[in-house]
């Protein structure tokens, strides 16, 4: 296969002709070309190797250009590559299934797959709407959800984000109207008010006839802020859920397979939603996958009432290839020792981390599982502070305040100082603090 673009500039046609995620097509920071990636290591097309923090975004957790996963793909893609949902089926979509349904809560045993996190908190939103119009209460369609969240960049997804950080003044006609209850801010158990719960409980007790379902990031809100709550909270909510006909959905998206210490953030609280919403590490960081999981009681109410199918349905539904490579990746993951890694993460942020805390600028440290997070005063300067890092050898990507990582769980104990040494080093010169 030829390349059409020439060897030297490339990446010229590149700058002004391709979006990337967030950004300007013009004026942003020039993305750095990465020619390939080996474990924990992006290599980039000038020969520099970046260590990296950020698991390509809680993916890759078992590093890139693992062999096993490798493997899955290329004896699948022997066999093929796709084939369409409907109508037919594959080996890959119910093996994925039936490890999904053995690895979660007991109650969730009804999987639909899809192609990506927002997709599926798309398809978790129309599942629970669905569910109360099969049970004869169609005026149950709005959510309830808590500020500073994130669950993708779709309509219905954008809908449930936090409404100042998600920008919804500029899709205000898109956009349909739920409710937000204030962000949690109790961070433990042992701090517990009941106050913690009281705006989240006035809305679901004086709206409950129109929620459908209270959708929220158990324990960890990831990209609307990088915060932490308590299991309480999560505890209580499912509580109120229960005593207002209210559905619980847990979008794990960025929480679920191991990151935060247990396999599933709601364990920590001991709950189980009634869906559950998986995506990002589920194919390690491989392929575009996502599922939604539900009890047998909503699959059944919802196919034996009109209009029965679920009305959802897209293209690459289950894709056999990211079937295929998704249970590979979790073969793998139950296979390694991946709580001893994570406790070995948080182990290294709190000697590493923990310190940054007396620095002048730094506003907080927070650290759950394989989450290590410095929240600065002020937003960081994305240009100085990525050449920093770069030259430094690791790739960490901040948003406004916050410089954090949660690296590849196969990280070593060597690779992961160096990673964190590099990250304060880059903020305190930036900060222009004394280590
Ligand atoms: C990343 C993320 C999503 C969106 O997933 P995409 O695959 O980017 O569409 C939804 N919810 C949470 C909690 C996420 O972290």
């Amino acid at each position: 296969m030829p390349n059409i673009l020439d060897d030297n500039n490339w990446l010229d046609f590149e700058k002004t002709h391709v979006w990337h995620p967030y950004a300007p097509l013009e004026g942003a920071l020039p993305p750095y070309p990465v020619k390939h990636a080996q474990g924990v290591r992006l290599t980039l097309e000038d020969g520099r190797e970046l260590i990296d923090g950020m698991s390509s975004w809680w993916s890759v957790i078992h590093g890139y250009n693992h062999p096993v996963l490798n493997n899955a793909a290329k004896e699948q893609l022997d066999k093929m590559a796709h084939v369409m949902f409907g109508g037919l089926t594959h080996r890959p979509a119910a093996e994925l299934a039936a490890r999904l349904v053995n690895l979660t809560p007991e109650p969730l045993q009804r999987v639909f797959l899809c192609d990506s996190g927002s997709v599926s908190v798309e398809v978790a939103i129309k599942m629970a709407i669905q569910y109360w119009y099969a049970k004869g209460q169609p005026g149950k369609q709005r959510m309830l959800t808590i500020r500073r969240g994130y669950h993708g960049d779709t309509c219905g997804a954008m809908a449930v984000c936090d409404p100042e950080t998600g920008m919804h003044h500029l899709f205000t006609e898109v956009l349909s109207e739920h409710f937000f209850a204030d962000a949690p801010t109790v961070v433990s158990d042992a701090d517990w008010q009941d106050d913690d719960i009281a705006n989240f409980r006035n809305l679901i007790e004086t709206n409950h006839e129109q929620i459908a379902a209270v959708i929220l990031e158990p324990i960890v809100q990831g990209a609307g802020g990088m915060r932490f709550y308590a299991p309480e909270y999560l505890r209580q909510v499912r509580a109120l859920c229960d005593a207002n006909n209210v559905l619980l959905i847990a979008d794990e998206i960025a929480t679920g397979f191991g990151r935060t210490g247990t396999l599933f953030a709601c364990e920590q609280a001991d709950i189980t939603p009634d869906i559950m919403c998986l995506g990002k590490a589920i194919t390690g960081g491989y392929m575009t996958l996502a599922a939604v999981l539900t009890t047998a009681e909503i699959g059944t109410t919802i196919s034996t009432n009109a209009p029965k199918a679920f009305m959802h349905g897209p293209t690459f539904m289950a894709n056999p290839l990211a079937c295929a490579v998704a249970n590979a990746s979790i073969d793998l993951l139950l296979e390694s020792p991946w709580q001893e890694r994570i406790e070995a993460m948080s182990e290294a942020f709190a000697r590493l981390l923990i310190p940054c805390q007396e620095w002048e600028g730094v506003a907080d440290v927070r650290i759950k599982g394989g989450i290590g997070v410095l929240e600065l005063n002020q937003p960081v300067n994305m240009v100085s502070i990525t050449k920093r890092f770069v030259d430094k050898g690791v790739w960490v990507r901040p948003f406004g305040k916050l410089v954090y990582v949660m690296p590849p769980y196969i990280i070593s104990d060597e690779d992961l100082n160096l990673l964190l040494t590099a990250m304060t080093e880059a903020v305190a010169e930036e900060l222009g603090a004394v280590c």
